[in-house]
């Protein structure tokens, strides 16, 4: 505790609170399902409540898509697709990517309070991250439509047909987007479904897309819980499954598939190793650990959750890294002092605490920011665990929530052994000086994604995806066409 307070110039200075006004937020009571280019009421009958994490307040209600809504929503998209959007010139479809991308563009700052608001990511991150990459995956994307023969020369792509899409709800815009704007470039149809705890942006992006014009039955947004999702993916008519979420649940689906003729991407879970070698700028070294699990408050399937540090700088790492977690700021998401918002919900809250309560069992040293938590709403505090193994299961098992397991290593080869001793290999972070080093890590680490002196960045023109149990098929870039084509 000694290092934490030896920092109180730092922890004594308070910022006056900065929120981001929510005048301009419309907010239905009551939202129905996006089917065939209009909302319709869910022949379900049935409604659940979608609420403010951080509030615990109820924002509004929203339909639950039973098995005949989602085969409305699946006829509606196969007939869109033989009818209108498989016929239509490349470069018109282009147009319409496009004006989706202008339109989010204009109504950013809409989206970005509503996802904060449901989601309850803090604004600056959800303003200037979620929201300007999910309209740059449209512009992307919109880019390539006509191009596709210049893409994959010789190969005459074909599209596939009918996508159905399921999200989880760490980021519920721009997985929408990652899934929608590829699809739709390659010339296919699309059922989208998010996920429970936050449908409201994914609704907002089905009145944007009913301005837009885009032909009736060409996006269906349906919503509804993991039932929902399974009638989507087991539909008759859905060609393509594209999954994003658990790996038990990725799995699931792989096994409901088999033997048809469906194909399948799955972006599943992660456990990232962040290396941190002795040569390496350590202040940016910091930054970047902080950035790389606390972002988001560590609902991030790439995350940084697991720390290794050469062991000779261990102590001075590990002493900034205290001091900087005592300046992180918890709590109100709209809030744009905030560093970290609210837990997504209870259910994911009690998980973390769980986890927690196991790597104190295991013996590992925890270490909290002395940061005080909102009563209301579902908060954790950042959390590191000082002296963990690759036994323990804080370092095996994916926590999904703002807590770092630190170890240490001494050469090279050991520590490539222990990153990749884990059954997922989604992404990781190296931090040196030497340009050797980087590239000797790069081609080791089986991870889909390596940032090297960075964490946590993403673009449009770049594949994002895993090895192992973290899935398989790629999203963004040029890869991110073909899981929607055949050749
Ligand atoms: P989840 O339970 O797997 O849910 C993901 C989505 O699947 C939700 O829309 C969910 O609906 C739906 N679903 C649930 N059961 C289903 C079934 N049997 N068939 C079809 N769909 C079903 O995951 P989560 O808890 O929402 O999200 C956290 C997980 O996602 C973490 O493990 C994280 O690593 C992973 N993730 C991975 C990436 C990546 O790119 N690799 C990105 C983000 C998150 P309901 O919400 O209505 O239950
Ligand atoms: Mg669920």
């Amino acid at each position: 505790m000694k290092e934490a307070t030896s920092n109180e110039f730092f922890t004594d200075w308070k910022y006056a609170p900065a929120p981001e006004s929510t005048d301009h937020i419309k907010l239905n009571k009551q939202y129905d399902l996006f089917i065939n280019g209009k909302f319709v009421k869910p022949t379900s009958k049935k409604y659940f409540d979608t609420i403010n994490p951080a509030t615990e307040q109820k924002l509004a209600e929203v339909a639950e898509a039973n098995e005949k809504d989602v085969d409305l929503a699946v006829t509606s998209a196969k007939n869109a697709y033989d009818k209108v959007w498989k016929k239509m010139p490349a470069k018109e479809r282009s147009k319409y990517i496009f004006r989706i991308a202008r339109l989010m563009q204009e109504r950013a700052r809409e989206f970005a309070v509503i996802e904060s608001m449901n989601g309850g990511k803090p604004i600056r991150e959800s303003r200037d991250v979620d929201t300007p990459l999910a309209a740059n995956h449209f512009f992307y994307y919109a880019g390539w439509a006509d191009k596709l023969d210049y893409a994959f020369p010789n190969k005459k792509p074909q599209s596939l047909g009918v996508a159905g899409q399921i999200i989880p709800w760490n980021f519920p815009l721009l997985m929408a987007a990652w899934k929608i704007a590829p699809a739709l470039a390659t010339g296919n149809t699309v059922v989208l479904k998010p996920a429970e705890t936050t449908p409201l942006t994914a609704l907002k992006l089905a009145e944007l897309i009913r301005d837009s014009g885009l032909p009736d039955g060409v996006v269906n947004i349906i919503t509804g819980f993991g039932k929902t999702g399974a009638a989507i993916v087991n539909h008759p008519k859905i060609n393509k499954v594209a999954f994003t979420g658990s790996t038990d649940v990725g799995k699931l689906i792989q096994k409901s598939i088999a033997g048809t003729n469906k194909k399948v991407t799955l972006e599943l879970g992660g456990k990232a190793a962040n290396i941190i070698f002795d040569d390496a700028p350590i202040d940016q070294a910091v930054e970047g650990i902080i950035n790389g699990i606390f972002f988001n408050q560590g609902h991030v399937c790439c995350a940084g959750s697991r720390l290794f540090i050469q062991e000779n700088v261990a102590d001075i790492v590990i002493g900034k890294l205290k001091q900087r977690l005592e300046t992180l700021i918890v709590g109100d998401p709209l809030d744009k002092n905030t560093d970290i918002g609210a837990i997504n919900s209870k259910e994911q809250l009690t998980k973390i605490n769980d986890f927690i309560k196991i790597g104190i069992d295991e013996g590992a040293e925890m270490y909290q920011s002395s940061c005080s938590i909102p009563s209301k709403g579902f908060f954790c505090k950042p959390t590191l665990f000082l002296h963990t193994s690759q036994s323990h299961r804080i370092v095996q098992e994916e926590i999904f929530g703002p807590v770092l397991a630190i170890q240490t290593f001494r050469t090279v080869e050991e520590v490539i052994e222990k990153a990749n001793n884990i059954p997922y290999g989604l992404s990781a972070g190296v931090w040196t000086d030497k340009g050797s080093k980087i590239f000797n890590l790069t081609s080791k680490l089986r991870a889909g994604v390596v940032w090297a002196n960075t964490y946590n960045k993403f673009d449009p023109a770049s594949p994002f995806g895993g090895y192992k149990e973290s899935g398989f098929g790629r999203e963004g870039g040029l890869h991110g066409l073909m899981p929607y084509l055949s050749f």
